[in-house]
């Protein structure tokens, strides 16, 4: 099965109540670790790249890899999804290769880190809209502006600031102009391990507090103006499990103790209209830990596949319970898979609509 598009995906999740996990990538070992748990829990999946991992992987392996993927797993629903695109130029780029999905971050300018105006993302998302919905591409859209940085990505702004999150009135606003097919929300999470360095009197991490209130608002907002169920994103959502980072440091890492996004919180926006949520951080210290746990207990160890075997497998474990959290298990061969042409036939008759 070719890969299919977010759209898809992101509507029969609606329909199903569940949400999607959509888990960057940046090499071979990470693809394989989450396809193969797709396709082990029958689960619809997002693979996505950012701008960074596509220089890591000169763009043209990890399109090789990913038509190897869906070559591998020919039974898996998954969206090839770009992450945070800071131009028009990075999208068209991404469609070019494949990428069934595209995100026009115009929240920041085309330098991934100082604040657009509201009308410069309007502007730069429609135009992505435009172009990605002729070929069946999906695009995400983002309103405010997240917190941290991440891959050099990021205004940096503070875990506590307010005044560049999500306004549920633009949102609709945002919607309406742009034909965006699911919008990324400033809620306060941020990208990154320390989302926030905050800690109780005995020194225990503390999570951010979100401004879950304005999921609620955005999408009662939204279906009152003709978008029922519309697709909304999180971000910047790893939980950062202690056990985890604990593996990290017992095999001599220095991760800061800290604490992410807590499930209860996805499931409140799974209940409330979110579809997409971000992983990438916990992968990444998983994979860290094991690689760490392999090298400090047996250091005699040179085959890089003694480290990356194990990488691969606690990602998979990962992934695996992401999966069932999310929702997503179990829906993958609930709907036939619908190809870009006719969803670019779908997008044009809709315009006519309009
Ligand atoms: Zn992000």
């Amino acid at each position: 099965m070719p890969m299919v598009t977010m759209r898809q995906l992101l509507e029969e999740a609606a329909k199903g109540g569940y949400g999607i996990g959509a888990f960057n990538v940046n090499n071979m070992e990470q693809i394989q670790a989450i396809m193969r748990a797709a396709e082990e829990l029958d689960a619809p999946v997002i693979i996505q790249a950012s701008r960074g991992a596509l220089q890591y992987s000169e763009l043209i392996y990890l399109k090789k890899l990913m038509e190897a993927a869906v070559e591998r797993h020919p039974g898996v629903k998954v969206a090839l999804h770009l992450d945070h695109g800071n131009s028009p130029e990075t999208c068209k780029q991404a469609i070019d290769l494949g990428f069934t999905s595209v995100m026009m971050d115009g929240s920041l300018m085309a330098d991934g880190k100082t604040i657009g105006s509201y009308e410069y993302n309007v502007e730069v998302t429609a135009e992505v809209v435009e172009m990605a919905h002729k070929h069946g591409v999906s695009v995400e859209g983002e309103l405010g502006a997240l917190g941290g940085i991440e891959d050099g990505h990021g205004a940096g702004l503070a875990v506590d600031d307010e005044e560049h999150l999500t306004d549920p009135e633009q949102a609709v606003d945002f919607v309406k102009k742009t034909g965006i097919d699911c919008l990324a929300l400033a809620i306060g999470t941020s990208h990154g391990a320390y989302k926030t360095l905050r800690y109780d009197k005995d020194g225990n991490a503390l999570p951010p507090s979100l401004a879950l209130d304005r999921i609620e608002k955005i999408e009662s907002n939204l279906a009152a103006a003709g978008y029922p169920a519309f697709p909304l994103v999180m971000h910047g959502s790893s939980s950062v499990p202690g056990e985890l980072v604990d593996v990290v440091n017992k095999y001599g890492g220095k991760m800061k103790k800290t604490m992410g996004v807590p499930m209860s919180d996805i499931r409140f926006g799974i209940e409330r209209g979110v579809r997409k949520i971000n992983v990438d951080t916990d992968g990444r210290i998983a994979m860290t830990g094991a690689v760490r746990k392999v090298l400090m207990e047996s250091p005699e160890k040179f085959d890089p596949r003694d480290w990356l075997k194990p990488a691969r497998e606690a990602l998979y474990e990962l992934i695996k319970g992401k999966m069932k959290d999310f929702g997503q298990a179990g829906h993958g061969s609930e709907y036939e898979a619908v190809s870009l042409s006719e969803m670019a036939k779908r997008y044009e008759a809709e315009k006519a609509a309009v």
